[in-house]
């Protein structure tokens, strides 16, 4: 039996970890379905200059490398705060179909983040200008017997 709280308190023993760290409060860990933990992270974005490094996504590429795989069907994933757009995106790139969080949005915004905003708006300029060889490049990586798709 997997106690979803039990694991909720790990991811955010992580965060804890971060702030110690000197990153920002949100840590993550991801168990296969026997509840074994397979993958861990804790936010990384100011130490490694990488906005993308959020809790969840440095869990996801962890767990990923200590199974040798992409696809982490059948896990779930625990986070200290609720997860932004990129990271219920990169769970659904993973497969990963449970996730419990802790914190929320909300509470992220009270101590200066702008997740909320990301869920309610799309400020980005997204136009696109349609080159063909870019789809000739996808068509030649279909066309590859060995392309494996995900
Ligand atoms: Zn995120």
């Amino acid at each position: 039996m997997i106690n979803h709280e039990e694991n909720l308190k790990k991811a955010i023993a992580l965060s804890k970890q971060s702030v110690d760290n000197g990153s920002s409060p949100f840590g993550c860990i991801i168990v296969n379905a026997k509840g074994e933990i397979i993958g861990e992270g804790h936010n990384r974005v100011v130490l490694d200059n990488d906005p993308t490094a959020h809790g969840e996504v440095v869990a996801i590429r962890n767990a990923c490398r200590n199974i040798n795989s992409f696809d982490l069907s059948g896990c779930i994933l625990y986070t200290s705060c609720e997860p932004c757009p990129m990271c219920l995106n990169a769970c659904k790139w993973a497969n990963i179909a449970e996730v419990y969080y802790a914190a929320d949005r909300f509470d992220a915004e009270n101590i200066g983040f702008r997740d909320r905003v990301f869920y309610d708006d799309d400020p980005i300029v997204l136009k696109r200008i349609r080159l063909n060889e870019a789809t000739a490049i996808m068509q030649q990586w279909k066309n590859k017997p060995e392309h494996i798709e995900y």
